[in-house]
């Protein structure tokens, strides 16, 4: 199915725009920034909250200016039905009513906006609740008009389509969007199958909504999240050993059930590729960016060709901790130890300015206007919800939460969802309602180069050696934990689909083993594989959102490549990049920004990143 079809089935998912998030990947790994831990080294008293939080004016003076326009976006709706059965017409109706759709699509954008904000900074607040299911309605009902025009457009003939796309004012708006839907023309199949496959959408959530509940209600630890984290991070030994028995025990005691769900979730996507006539599971994921399996297979296979850096650091970890072995609960421990541990935002503030420098004034601008126009909920206070988000709204600015910590990993949060915002900026000034929502593929290329830029940065003006040390250590686990970690989830997941594909068992043995070998493979012969560390799989709960992960390992090469190539010749390409919005394909719009990952050129950039910086940590820490 297309893009646009498919998001019927994600209703949950796209109902607030585009909303990216740190914690996303972090989530998937153990090293997750806390970023409630500090709240208390907030200066408070001196803060003036009314300059570090959202000004949700410009978007609706006040919930009844909302209300209104809500009743009158269900009014409309009215005039968009009117388009089924006549959209594909002739030139005219498609024009007509695809005008009729942006002017709702638009709409429908700020009103999930401004409830979703709301809501978030009143998490117990029913009233917001009532808000965000009142435009559920309205959204169920808009999408079932959409998907019945999405429908006329993907059965129009390519004779009639082309002549449409012929029309210069149609292709201009509307030709990405119209192509989009019939990219995937040959996967559609007969109507009363459609319907059938519809109504199976309860069923298809049966995996993914049974571990959720295993593992916010039946896992029951001693300790919570936040906990976890930091012990996983102590210094002493006994402590982390202790934090990793609470955490893994629950998943190895059902550790049966969670192989059936995991090979419950892989089946389900080997009976959707095979009705829908993809060649594979793998096949059917990547469609939707339009991405060939080549780059993600040779992702996997140049990552995990390469490991000898990652086994190096691993090895540095080993001497530099003094263990015997590195064992799972030994990966998190900071192996040069933090030197500044309060960052105002203030000061983060300025750390941001200087790290992005590089991307010229212009960029700087936008940072200014998001610093300044109240871009930002800066800080954690009752009822706001946790972690870190930018949302996009597309006649007015983005918007970014936070839950600053005054920490340097809260600034790296910090210059992340702002390289989400800038992005978007840009792209919603250049480009039309259809071309402007650039895929999460691309999204994160612009958040993570935000982030390289400011290792980049901070190591360069390092004023002595234990701090450029630490800031190293700072790079090194960025891209341990983007490129290598989620490559090895990728090639487990690809595993496990190829495996049940050709029909074999998949039950908790065969799981443990693979991740077994996975993690010798990556982590190399200092790495000790301890049974417990086994269920590791059992884990990771974006498993149930399938083929995923590697966009993370795609995103950091990506972002690598990008900022070597700003700091060598200038912003102007990648400021290009930018601002071509969603108007291409992810590969196209980062090939066009000396980005090619048909080639196997960022990966191994860097790759030998990785390793220059193993390198020059170890001298350093030699020297000390
Ligand atoms: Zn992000």
């Amino acid at each position: 199915m297309g893009r646009k079809l498919l998001k019927l089935l994600i209703v949950s998912l796209l109902l607030f725009g585009i909303y990216t998030t740190k914690q996303d990947i972090y989530s998937t790994c153990s090293t997750a920034f806390a970023q409630n831990e500090k709240d208390e080294e907030n200066p408070k008293k001196e803060i003036d909250y009314s300059k570090y939080c959202w000004n949700l004016y410009t978007l609706y003076k006040n919930d009844d200016a909302w209300m209104k326009d809500l009743k009158k976006f269900n009014k409309d709706m009215n005039e968009l039905e009117n388009y089924i059965g006549k959209l594909t017409k002739s030139k005219t109706h498609l024009y007509l009513g695809m005008g009729i759709k942006e002017k709702l699509d638009i709409k429908l954008n700020s009103l999930s906006a401004y409830a979703k904000l709301k809501k978030d900074l009143n998490k117990s607040s029913y009233e917001y609740l009532n808000m965000t299911e009142g435009i559920k309605k309205s959204y169920s009902r808009y999408m079932n008009i959409t998907s019945q025009l999405e429908l006329e457009i993907l059965k129009l003939s390519d004779k009639d389509c082309n002549k449409y796309l012929s029309d210069k004012k149609i292709n201009n708006k509307y030709g990405m969007y119209i192509k989009d839907i019939r990219r995937n023309k040959k996967h559609y199949l007969d109507d009363k199958s459609e319907t059938i496959l519809s109504n199976m959408s309860s069923i298809n959530g049966l995996p993914s909504n049974v571990y959720d509940l295993f593992r916010n209600m039946d896992k029951k630890t001693d300790i919570t999240p936040a906990e976890y984290e930091n012990a996983i991070q102590d210094y002493n030994r006994e402590k982390r050993v202790e934090a990793y028995k609470n955490e893994f025990l629950p998943y190895n005691d059902n550790i049966n059930t969670l192989a059936g769900l995991l090979s419950g979730q892989v089946n389900k996507n080997i009976f959707y590729s095979s009705v829908r006539n993809y060649d594979s599971s793998l096949q059917m994921y990547l469609d939707s960016d339009n991405i060939d399996e080549k780059v993600y297979k040779g992702l996997i296979k140049t990552v995990s060709n390469n490991t000898d850096s990652l086994h190096k650091y691993i090895s540095l970890r080993k001497k530099v901790l003094n263990l015997d072995k590195v064992y799972y609960y030994d990966m998190f421990v900071p192996i040069v130890s933090e030197c500044e541990e309060v960052v105002s935002y203030d000061k983060a503030q300025g750390m941001v300015y200087s790290a992005l420098a590089p991307l010229g004034d212009a960029y700087g601008d936008i940072i200014y206007k998001a610093f300044n126009e109240r871009w930002i909920d800066v800080y954690s206070k009752e009822n706001k919800v946790s972690g870190g988000y930018c949302l996009s709204v597309y006649d007015n600015h983005p918007y970014v939460l936070l839950n600053y910590n005054s920490s340097i990993g809260g600034v790296s949060t910090l210059i992340h969802e702002l390289g989400h915002a800038s992005y978007e900026y840009l792209s919603t000034k250049n480009q039309n309602f259809y071309n402007s929502s650039p895929s999460i593929f691309t999204h994160e290329v612009a958040s993570t180069t935000n982030e390289v830029l400011l290792y980049e940065n901070l190591i360069k003006n390092a004023t002595n050696n234990k701090e450029k040390a630490y800031y190293i250590s700072m790079y090194l686990d960025f891209i341990k934990n983007t490129l290598y970690t989620q490559t090895m989830y990728a090639e487990f997941e690809d595993y496990i689909h190829e495996a049940a594909e050709s029909n074999k068992q998949l039950n908790a043995l065969v799981l443990n083993d693979k991740w077994s070998m996975l993690l010798k493979k990556y982590y190399g012969d200092d790495f000790e594989v301890d049974p417990l560390s086994m269920v590791g799989w059992a884990r990771i709960p974006h498993f149930y959102n399938s083929f995923y992960v590697y966009k993370y390992a795609t995103g950091c090469c990506s972002a690598v490549t990008c900022a070597q190539d700003i700091l060598k010749n200038g912003p102007d390409d990648y400021l290009n990049f930018l601002k071509k919005g969603g108007s291409d394909y992810p590969l196209n719009l980062l090939k066009s920004n000396n980005v090619d990952l048909n080639s196997q050129k960022p990966i191994k950039k860097t790759i030998d990143k990785f390793d220059e910086l193993v390198n020059e940590l170890e001298k350093l820490l030699d020297e000390k």
